[in-house]
């Protein structure tokens, strides 16, 4: 059987110790009373919930999924699912970083972030039922008028209603500017909105009162593509103007889709029959403001892989302890059994040790865009709110890609240490892959990340903001180069650095003449990125952990180790990127279509 104990230990390391977050949220007015007890008593009871009432339900939420009443519409979640959804609510859990105007608890996003790293642990399909409703609930904060504000944002904070982001139809995925979805504008102010999304996440379930659904559609006179597109929001139940509950509105689930993983997540066919609508922001600029909700997503989506990678780790490191089979290549070590625990085989380790230096890389690295993103919220000047923004922007993608794809390789490396009876349903290990899988998939594919990264972030703006990164770097190197301890972490460091640079440049210069060499390098170079990304944060937990070294607690100990083994099994994994990366484009293309 499965196991989870919530990182509360390595969250508050990442929190306090390297991203010092005290110190930070100090510069900002709104956060400025937070102390650290209270940081860590949130994080501990955010973590029983998650451990004590969502990890009980993953299982079955994976065996039972969820089930459609063709002639109601009504989808039943698996057992226990609307239960916990309640004490969620209840608990005030779903209120915790939202505006306190509207009844929000207004504690930083950071603190939000930790906390959904461990429900999606606990149970990623549970989890996307609150994860869409704080992304819907970021878009009509960001978008929506006054009075939509007063309707719905309350409602939304408290978790008594849910959000959904209804973007997919079945001849417009990645490409959303073919959707066709149309909205009709009404006498009264009001659109009638015809049309079938698929693929809607939480979009009919029994847990709430109310389902909100954020829409994308055309007016009848939109231009065509993706500068046609605007966005509605279209309530499961119209609401009354005392605020209450009314009459059912045009929109319904006409099937759930069966699906590898998250089956505890009602992914819907919703059918939209001249469904009442209102207008979120201008007319055609839909996308703009559903980007807020989408760049939400995309870090959630982040956090749900690391989540995975997390749990899968705590299993997997616990059964090769346990696991006997075979000699240490060296000689017995449990001399008093008939065969050593697998954990002393190096192979194992290594799946072990890839595991663990990406889950606590991606905490790291979460954490840090959650501050951002506090900072871009809450910095009294502007120039710190707009740098703050721009850092969350060009690290969005990578959170997504590289989180979801370390992920992947993690959960199936940690299913390889069980063996065969990892691939039997019995330990959970095979759900926690299946599960995975779909992050590197939706929120736009990890390919389309790539692009956004190399194509819009990077090459949009000749490099700048990369740059900056890139200046932190130097910043953090320079004040630690006089170490002699660290030059194991700043000197790969300094050389990736410069790699990325050059690799940047000629892949620009290449795509002045040819687009297509971005298509062909942009996954690779997500990668490289990604892993720059990450051994700075690992240089920096190797730096607080060396202060610590002679403190004789096995933790920074143990850091240590990890961050060597991250520099020194994964961290090479960027050179044959790089060299694919540089092959260009040729390679690809010169196969004709009718050759495949
Ligand atoms: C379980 C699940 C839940 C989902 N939840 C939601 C939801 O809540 N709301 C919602 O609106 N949608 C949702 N989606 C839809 C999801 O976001 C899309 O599946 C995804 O964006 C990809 O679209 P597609 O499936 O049509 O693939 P396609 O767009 O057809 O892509 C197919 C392949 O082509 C590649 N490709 C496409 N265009 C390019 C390009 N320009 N360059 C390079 N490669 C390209 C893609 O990367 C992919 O590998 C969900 C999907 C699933 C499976």
């Amino acid at each position: 059987m499965s196991q989870y104990t919530p990182p509360l230990r390595d969250m508050q390391f990442v929190l306090h110790e390297v991203l010092k977050v005290e110190e930070a949220f100090k510069t900002m007015p709104a956060h400025a009373e937070l102390d650290v007890d209270t940081i860590n008593a949130v994080l501990e009871e955010g973590g029983k919930f998650a451990s004590e009432v969502l990890f009980p339900l993953n299982r079955e939420g994976d065996e039972i999924g969820c089930t459609l009443d063709p002639q109601t519409h009504a989808v039943t979640t698996p057992p226990g699912f609307a239960e916990a959804y309640r004490q969620f609510v209840d608990g005030g859990w779903a209120a915790l970083s939202c505006d306190p105007d509207y009844g929000g608890q207004g504690l930083p996003v950071t603190l939000n972030q930790a906390f959904y790293e461990m429900l999606n642990s606990a149970n990623q399909a549970w989890t996307m039922y609150p994860g869409l409703t704080h992304g819907a609930y970021d878009a009509l904060h960001a978008h929506g008028t006054p009075e939509q504000k007063a309707t719905y944002l309350p409602k939304l904070t408290s978790g008594e209603w849910t959000g959904t982001m209804c973007l997919t139809e079945p001849h417009a995925g990645t490409d959303l500017g073919l959707l066709r979805t149309r909205a009709e504008p009404q006498a009264d102010g009001s659109y009638r909105i015809t049309g079938e999304k698929i693929f809607i996440s939480s979009g009919e379930h029994d847990m709430a009162e109310n389902i909100i659904h954020l829409v994308l559609a055309r007016l009848p006179d939109a231009p065509a593509g993706s500068r046609g597109i605007s966005l509605f929001i279209v309530p499961k139940f119209h609401v009354n103007a005392d605020g209450s509950v009314g009459e059912r509105n045009g929109i319904y689930c006409g099937a759930i889709e069966h699906k590898m993983g998250i089956h505890g997540n009602s992914t819907c066919q919703m059918v939209l029959d001249g469904a009442v609508g209102t207008l979120v922001g201008e007319p055609n600029k839909g996308l703009a403001a559903m980007f807020v909700m989408m760049n939400a997503a995309r870090l959630g989506v982040g956090m749900q892989s690391l989540g995975l990678t997390e749990v899968a780790y705590q299993n997997a490191a616990a059964y090769a302890k346990e696991r006997s089979q075979s000699r240490a290549l060296s000689g017995a070590k449990a001399k008093d059994k008939a065969a050593d625990p697998i954990i002393v085989h190096p192979d194992v380790r290594k799946m072990l040790l890839t595991a663990r230096a990406y889950a606590e890389g991606g905490r790291a690295l979460g954490m840090q865009v959650a501050l951002l993103i506090d900072e871009a919220q809450n910095a009294p000047d502007e120039a710190t709110r707009r740098d703050a923004e721009a850092s969350v922007a060009l690290l969005t993608p990578i959170v997504k890609a590289f989180l979801t794809d370390n992920g992947w390789l993690a959960t199936s490396h940690c299913m390889q240490v069980f063996g065969g009876h990892g691939f039997i349903r019995e330990w959970g290990m095979e759900q926690y892959v299946r599960d995975n899988r779909i992050n590197m998939i939706y929120e736009g594919t990890n390919t389309i990340q790539s692009l956004d990264l190399l194509g819009r972030k990077v090459l949009g703006d000749q490099g700048a903001q990369l740059k900056k990164f890139g200046a932190q770097i130097q910043q953090f190197a320079m004040a630690n180069m006089q170490d002699a301890r660290m030059q194991e972490f700043l000197l790969p460091l300094a050389d990736l650095g410069e790699k990325v640079n050059k690799l940047t440049a000629e892949v620009g210069m290449k795509a002045m003449s040819n687009p297509e060499e971005v298509g062909a390098a942009a996954v690779d170079y997500l990668r490289v990125v990604g892993h720059l990304v990450f051994a700075y944060l690992w240089a920096r937990m190797a730096r607080v952990a060396l202060d610590k070294a002679d403190s004789g607690d096995r933790f920074y100990a143990a850091k240590l180790v990890t961050a060597r083994f991250y520099f020194a099994k994964l961290l090479p994994e960027t050179a044959s990127l790089i060299r694919s990366a540089r092959a260009g484009v040729e390679p690809l293309m010169a196969m004709e279509e009718d050759w495949f």
